[in-house]
């Protein structure tokens, strides 16, 4: 689908500028913060930042990715995912338009860029985001597609699947491997985008993971240890999904 100018504007500001709040989520949820108090500070010195310092983007470039006051290093992290909520704003108009659908899916990006952040640095799927976006995910198919039958089997069917892995594992192994962080994440994968995109995103997931691990364990020689966890790959999948995932559904069943 076509974006009209005026709707790709819009779609870059507020990607910037919902970026922008992401990065505040992914700062403080792990600590237990609350999201609105206080304003952002720096964590050396404690500078409190007025508005120019916030400019998405454009602040961290002009003070070369340092606090104003202290002139701490200032995490890339904050530019990328800017720039990438950015990018995933765009993409979601190209595929689906200036439609309802558009709402629910951006949503779930902004979840999957917070979730991805979130166990890259921590190695944790906070409860707060799962579990409402199970519920938000439901109630928005309940109207716009999947539709709530195949959002409900994807929550069953998503999270069920990485459950049953997960009790394999343990049984088999006496140590976990998954955390149930990973299970409620597709089951709200499974929520927002119905069964067969949950399916695929596993699919998909589980094939970068392994590429991964593969690299990483060549590239240690010996040592089996996962550098990545698991949700990241889960949440690439899922932007993968939600963006493609018809097509690459399409694309595989032209071959039965
Ligand atoms: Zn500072």
């Amino acid at each position: 689908m076509t974006l009209e100018p005026p709707h790709l504007a819009i779609l870059i500001v507020l990607g910037l500028a919902v970026g922008s709040f992401l990065n505040v989520c992914i700062h403080r949820l792990p600590l237990g913060q609350s999201l609105s108090t206080p304003g952002s500070r720096c964590p050396k010195c404690g500078y409190a930042l007025r508005w120019f310092d916030n400019v998405p983007v454009a602040s961290y470039a002009l003070l070369a990715g340092r606090c104003r006051k202290c002139r701490a290093p200032i995490s890339i992290r904050y530019p990328v995912v800017e720039v990438a909520t950015m990018l995933l704003f765009v993409l979601h108009g190209a595929v689906f338009g200036w439609t309802a659908l558009l709402v629910p899916r951006l949503v779930f990006a902004c979840a999957m860029v917070v979730l991805f952040a979130i166990d890259l640095e921590h190695h944790l799927l906070p409860d707060v985001i799962t579990l409402p976006g199970i519920a938000l995910g439901l109630v928005s198919s309940a109207v716009l597609p999947p539709g709530l039958m195949d959002a409900f089997i994807g929550v069953v069917v998503g999270g069920g699947v990485l459950w049953v892995v997960s009790e394999a594992y343990y049984r088999y192994s006496g140590h976990e491997g998954m955390g149930g962080g990973d299970i409620k994440m597709l089951a709200m994968i499974g929520a927002f985008l119905g069964w067969k995109l949950a399916l695929l995103t596993l699919v998909l997931s589980s094939f970068v993971g392994s590429l991964v691990g593969l690299v990483v364990i060549l590239g240690r020689r010996g040592g089996m240890k996962y550098a990545l966890p698991y949700g990241t790959f889960l949440a690439l999948g899922a932007l993968t999904a939600s963006l493609a995932g018809d097509a690459i559904l399409r694309w595989y069943l032209s071959f039965y």
